[in-house]
């Protein structure tokens, strides 16, 4: 059975990149029907924060991406951790080390003026036939795994391929501190082990950390994952991308009126392709995804694709839904969405928006109270030609046997014919009137959805 993680350090919001790592450890799992596995790396008591976790959480849950297990928390299984490098130092594969930290350093300058990387010099390595050194009186020695000397560490990467270091390269990695406290790459281990964790997907910045972790997975006798690491996102000037983009908090692009849909569908093409597909569903990822089609090189965000696939999904979604999208965000800006008919408004709407919030913006037109157009404006474009239109006008529309778009539009054409007159003339009086603003979407369509009694008030006060 396929299981994957997702495996966040809760030091901040999640961002983007995050997000994405996410999105296909959660669709690879979903197209397995295997488990998608959260583990929080929390470790880092100075940057974690329960905020952080909650941010998390919420980014996932908004995503849609919920996990099978978890989550699990790395704080909660210290006791774990430390039962394990007992058992390492008992079996040899791990030592205690007293060097200090002076002493380290040392050895490291010592390799730098021989032209080598710094690294630790094996005083404490248990070898055949090597005498220790007697411990140092009350100092508390850190424990090492005990890397192998020769040889490489190799894995064939799921998007990079084939990856070797030579394990000379690799240090006696420390996987315990001097007070116990096990060290990162060392809970990394421990978990994918005992999470039974078969692929791991992760960014880039993570791959000098797989050797270390392949060989102490080795050590303990584990069975490999398979590992696939992610390239990083790039901003659409080629940098790597950051808050100098926009936007990179997943959260913030709810704010900003971005459908959960859309996230998903613009986050999966970022870095992995189907064809020439462009627009999916949450299914058709499931169904499609695979790791042989996740792309090599760097992504570059591109806000004005994700605004189109934002779009994309405004108009498929419901008016139903939209509206109870968009009624929260129209309280905000003080409208009341239960003025008119709210799903009239996103069918009106719909079409041309790229987000929430423009629907939200647009929606104002008719759930705002209403405010008459300034006595300048008025003084301009009401003049009394155009007051005796718009009374022309309202004695027709207070016959109209049906108050619809249709009818209001044949009306609208019915009056230019009589008066002789370009829709200007009635056009800008009628949206002045009765919305107080110049500029409003089809004119037939707006009278329809502020309703007979209201425009013929407006026309009147006009
Ligand atoms: N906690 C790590 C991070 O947030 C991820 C570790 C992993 O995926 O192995 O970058």
């Amino acid at each position: 059975q396929v299981r994957t993680r997702f495996a966040p350090s809760p030091t901040g919001y999640l961002h983007l990149g995050g997000a994405r790592t996410a999105l296909f450890s959660w669709a690879f799992a979903r197209h397995h029907q295997g488990v998608f596995v959260l583990r929080i790396e929390d470790t880092d008591l100075e940057r974690s924060t329960p905020e952080a976790v909650q941010a998390i959480l919420d980014s996932m849950d908004w995503l849609g991406m919920q996990p099978d297990e978890g989550p699990f928390y790395q704080m909660q299984r210290m006791d774990r951790y430390r039962e394990v490098i007992a058992r390492m130092l008992k079996e040899g594969t791990a030592y205690y080390c007293y060097s200090s930290p002076a002493e380290i350093e040392a050895m490291r300058d010592k390799a730098r003026a021989a032209g080598l990387k710094p690294r630790y010099d094996g005083t404490w390595r248990p070898e055949a036939g090597k005498t220790l050194p007697s411990p140092p009186a009350g100092r508390k020695p850190v424990v090492r795994f005990r890397n192998p000397v020769d040889g490489v560490t190799a894995w064939n990467d799921l998007i990079k391929g084939p990856i070797s270091f030579d394990n000379t390269e690799l240090d006696d990695l420390i996987i315990a501190r001097p007070d116990g406290t096990p060290t990162y790459n060392f809970c990394v281990v421990v978990d994918d082990w005992d999470m039974n964790i078969t692929h791991v997907l992760r960014g880039d910045d993570h791959v000098n950390n797989t050797p270390r972790q392949i060989n102490i997975l080795r050590a303990l006798g584990a069975t490999l994952p398979e590992y696939g690491h992610l390239p990083m996102i790039l901003g659409p000037d080629g940098e790597k991308l950051s808050k100098r983009h926009g936007a990179v908090n997943v959260m913030e692009y709810e704010g900003q009126g971005y459908l959960p849909e859309a996230m998903i569908n613009y986050l999966a093409r970022l870095g992995w392709s189907h064809g020439n597909d462009e627009l999916f569903t949450r299914e058709e990822l499931v169904a499609w995804f695979d790791t042989r089609h996740l792309t090599k090189s760097a992504a570059q965000w591109d806000p004005k694709k994700l605004n189109w696939v934002n779009a994309h999904y405004i108009k498929t979604t419901t008016d139903a839904d939209l509206a109870a999208h968009v009624a929260p965000r129209i309280r905000t800006r003080g409208g009341d969405p239960d003025a008119v008919d709210l799903l009239a408004v996103m069918a009106l709407l719909k079409d041309r928006a790229e987000t929430l919030e423009q629907l939200a913006d647009g929606a104002m037109l008719f759930c705002a109270p209403f405010s008459p157009a300034d006595p300048e404006l008025q003084a301009q474009y009401l003049d009394d030609g155009a007051k005796s239109l718009l009374a022309a006008f309202a004695a027709k529309a207070s016959d109209l046997a049906e108050w619809n778009t249709e009818s209001l539009d044949g009306l609208i054409k019915e009056l230019l014919t009589e008066h002789g007159v370009k829709m200007p003339k009635l056009g800008l009086p009628l949206r002045l009137a009765v919305t107080g603003q110049k500029q409003t979407p089809a004119i037939g369509a707006v009278l329809a959805i502020i309703g007979r009694e209201r425009v013929l008030q407006r026309l009147a006060a006009a």
